[in-house]
């Protein structure tokens, strides 16, 4: 049974509902990267990118990335100096970070998706876990897939397996 064809029954909001109008728009709502962290090559972090573009860290309590302890702040350091430390400790920490993370998704999206994919067993545009061995070889589900050219979901395939080649 096709889901085009069955999606009509679907209640408002469901899974086969947001898949289908999803797929009716035709642009891809979120999806999902794994990025190896640029400060600690045996460490993965995962991102999620929403509707509007907006990178976060994935899972949404998970902390990636140089993090600024209360201890790690000068005691003798209180005031406006102690804010500009603070800031200065991120200008010289954190964005460079964030940066290299964003750029690296944008060097290679595919294969930041097909990492996650890898990594998580989850599907590298919805998220959600996947369960069949085709959907874990292309790392994308069926509904996320439906549309996808044999090219693309061949290419995902070979992203995927690198992927795990690498890990073993
Ligand atoms: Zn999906």
């Amino acid at each position: 049974m096709s889901r085009a064809s069955d999606a009509g029954a679907a209640p408002r909001g469901s899974r086969a509902d947001k898949a289908t109008s999803r797929a009716l728009v035709g642009t891809t709502v979120v999806d999902y990267f794994a990025v190896v962290d640029p400060s600690d090559a045996g460490r993965m972090t995962y991102w999620r990118r929403g509707a509007g573009g907006l990178l976060k860290q994935w899972p949404p309590k998970a902390r990636y990335g140089p993090i600024l302890l209360r201890s790690g702040v000068p005691a003798g350091l209180a005031g406006q100096a102690r804010q500009e430390w603070i800031a200065a400790w991120f200008e010289r920490h954190s964005l460079p970070w964030h940066a290299a993370i964003r750029e690296s998704i944008a060097a290679d999206p595919d294969s930041g998706r097909a990492r996650f994919a890898a990594f998580t067993s989850r599907c590298c545009m919805c998220g959600r876990h996947l369960t069949d061995p085709a959907s874990k070889v292309y790392g994308i589900g069926p509904e996320c897939r439906d549309g996808w050219s044999a090219d693309v979901l061949a290419h995902m395939a070979e992203l995927i397996a690198r992927t795990h080649a690498e890990r073993s």
